[in-house]
């Protein structure tokens, strides 16, 4: 088979198996064998960049960085819509329509998707743009972000018109939310408050390879078109979904309001059984005859209505605000309540998030405060009943010293949040350190748990981490519930995990605010713990994406005081990171990039942005960008007066080519940039 034919087939099965796995819900492929088959792809297109096409399968892990979000006018208007919040309020829209339309009217009920909205425009059956709501006339190019959202199909199959938009909700499910925020917290990262927000800012991001790792969902619910192939909403989902969207499955059609309000209740009762959130139901007059005779608002289509769930909201006593010591030292206040039922759950306990949460809405012990769960997985607390507050109340007074070493607290000018300093004689923060250190993304050890670390640390076998490199047999089996064959096994995994990768290492010995991603560009930009360690502030925030916070704390972590006080303690918490780093090196950890992901890389590009456009002959434009980056070069998608070059191949775009020559930045060709390098 010659490659083109290759690639085309590959192309298609990867769309078939992409749609009966994020679409269809029934996977027709093991997990492995789709990457193996995308990896093959990969590396075709890679050899053969002239079969590029902007709807291959491959676009989906991302990679492309997008700047500045173009803004573009919608064909047809985005409209709001209106809200209802009674029987009553739905029987008077029921009469307005009936003034407006003749005959019997008929609705369909879908849930109301808490998420953002987007319009997607498809040529020919394939994927052309993607825009937000923006004000509704015109929102922004999220092109590139959406291409990597599975379930949003490239190509379409069937009978689809030639060209049309669909609109619909991109959400982000619980599951994969909560997962964010587990990885977030254990890299000293503030979770996500909800998951509409984190949606709507994902589609945002610069680096679409961000968004290609957020497990976002897209549900499509409504054609926009002239001439489309359907008279009715319902029908309208039912072609869409031949198509290859993903359409809300759960959508009833009903030809009354009563059946409306049954639909509604059943859902406000069982919507915390859903993967995802919902704010309410939206009611739609299914005929798009009728919908076309009754016309828009100013604001909102006539013939669609919301109907908003109240947010459940119950209040009770609460009883004690006890505060929460993480790995990072940050305090979390916690509020102890009276066990209340609310939205299916029992709750006990809600977050006071910080000290200015708690003095803006003066919460005290022995309130009567309100709790909701709205959007929020977790309950919140938004209110105090003040009628009933006792008169001997007095205000919360935030504590001033750690719950679990009575050292006194620390807050930085501008962060919300309390920290204990006491990073290395603070128990949670100590076994934390250790407990993220093991972790599965950090060092991944086996045969060692969370528990274990605890038992460990409590039992004064080990402090820090590194003590974990010097434990023996002997050491652990005087341990309760430690047999011969759990302590060899937990040795082994301790060894095992020198060969860890650098940037793993560098995740794992838990610098506030460098997470995986952080670790990785820490580790490509500077090669060794060493050059990280003797990096200044300004070479830190010169590496892509590294902001003031995290060089600061970059510095901070390794920072020597070379005050000579004498009262002051021996070791600063940078000489104990050095000693601890020096400690890991002598037992062999990877401490450096090594000497294989070396081969072919220099500085000898830095300072320099390139653009690269085109068609390339030698090498295929992800390896020639790969190249640009790994000598030291920076990759932008758009000219701009910061453009060092373009580097051209053939076919490229005018545009580009007049931007250039009006800024009157150099065009080479890829032979003058291979002999650069
Ligand atoms: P609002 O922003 O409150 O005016 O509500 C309008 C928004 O609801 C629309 O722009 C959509 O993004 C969103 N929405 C969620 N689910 C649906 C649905 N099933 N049908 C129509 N709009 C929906
Ligand atoms: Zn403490």
């Amino acid at each position: 088979m010659n490659a083109q034919k290759q690639i085309t087939a590959l192309r298609n099965l990867l769309h078939k198996h992409n749609h009966s796995y994020y679409v269809l819900d029934s996977p027709t492929i093991s997990d492995y064998d789709f990457d193996m088959k995308l990896k093959e792809l990969q590396a075709l297109e890679a050899a053969h960049p002239e079969f590029y096409d902007p709807t291959s399968p491959s676009l989906r892990v991302g990679g492309a960085v997008t700047k500045n979000f173009e803004t573009l006018k919608h064909n047809f208007r985005m409209y709001s819509l209106d809200n209802s919040y009674s029987k009553e309020d739905l029987q008077n829209w029921e009469t307005r329509i009936k003034k407006q339309v003749d005959g019997p009217v008929s609705y369909t009920c879908e849930l109301k998707y808490d998420g953002a909205s987007i319009s997607l425009t498809y040529l020919n059956g394939n994927l052309l743009r993607a825009v937000t709501r923006g004000d509704g006339h015109q929102g922004d190019d999220v092109t590139t972000n959406i291409k990597t959202i599975k379930s949003v199909p490239l190509q379409l199959k069937g009978d689809f018109p030639d060209n049309f938009e669909i609109r619909g909700e991109i959400v982000l499910p619980f599951d994969g939310f909560n997962k964010m925020n587990q990885v977030r917290v254990a890299a000293g990262e503030d979770p996500f408050r909800n998951p509409r927000n984190t949606a709507s800012g994902s589609l945002k991001l610069q680096d679409s390879a961000l968004v290609a790792k957020r497990p976002l969902e897209c549900f499509l619910y409504s054609l926009v078109g002239d001439n489309l192939p359907v008279t009715t909403q319902m029908q309208g989902l039912e072609k869409a979904a031949a198509w290859g969207f993903k359409v809300p499955n759960i959508a009833k059609l009903v030809s009354s309001i009563d059946e409306v309000l049954d639909f509604v209740n059943y859902w406000d009762g069982h919507r915390s059984d859903l993967p995802y959130e919902t704010d309410g139901v939206v009611i739609k007059v299914n005929n798009l005859q009728q919908q076309e005779e009754l016309g828009f608002t100013a604001k909102a289509p006539r013939w669609a209505m919301a109907y908003k769930f109240k947010t459940e909201r119950v209040s009770t006593k609460l009883e004690k605000i006890t505060y929460q010591v993480g790995r990072t030292g940050a305090i979390t206040p916690v509020a102890n309540l009276a066990p209340v039922a609310l939205a299916g759950t029992t709750v006990k306990r809600a977050s006071l998030h910080n000290a200015d949460q708690i003095a803006l809405l003066d919460i005290r012990e022995g309130d009567t405060v309100y709790v909701e769960k709205g959007g929020e997985i977790i309950p919140k607390i938004v209110g105090v009943n003040i009628a009933l507050r006792d008169d001997a109340s007095i205000a919360t007074v935030y504590k001033d010293k750690c719950p679990q070493c009575d050292t006194l607290l620390s807050r930085t000018q501008g962060d919300a949040k309390h920290y204990c300093p006491n990073e290395q004689g603070c128990p949670p923060q100590i076994i934390g350190r250790i407990q993220h250190f093991i972790s599965r993304k950090a060092m991944d050890i086996e045969g060692l748990g969370g528990e274990t670390v605890a038992l460990l640390v409590n039992q004064g076998v080990i402090q820090s981490y590194a003590d974990l490199y010097d434990l023996t047999i002997e050491d652990l089996l005087p341990l309760e519930r430690m047999a011969q064959k759990s302590a060899e096994n937990l040795v082994a995994g301790v060894a095992h995990s020198k060969q860890i990768s650098f940037e793993r290492v560098l995740f794992a010995i838990g610098i506030r605010y460098v997470g995986e991603t952080v670790a990785k560009k820490l580790a490509k930009h500077f090669k060794s713990i060493d050059a990280l360690m003797t990096a200044s502030f300004k070479e830190l925030v010169e590496v892509d994406e590294i902001g003031d916070r995290i060089a600061q704390s970059v510095i901070d972590f390794f920072e020597l005081e070379d005050t000579a006080d004498l009262f002051s303690p021996v070791n600063t918490s940078g000489e104990r990171n050095r000693e601890m780093i020096t400690r890991l090196k002598n037992h062999n950890l990877q401490l450096a990039v090594s000497a294989e992901t070396l081969v072919g890389q220099t500085s000898i590009l830095k300072g320099n942005t390139f653009v690269v456009s085109g068609v390339f002959t030698k090498i295929s434009r992800t390896e020639l960008k790969k190249r640009i980056e790994d000598n030291g070069g920076k990759v932008s998608s758009s000219i701009s007066s910061k453009t060092t070059y373009v580097v051209a191949g053939d076919n490229m775009g005018p545009s580009k080519q007049t931007k250039a020559e009006g800024l009157g930045i150099p065009i080479i060709s890829e032979d003058q940039f291979l002999e650069m390098i």
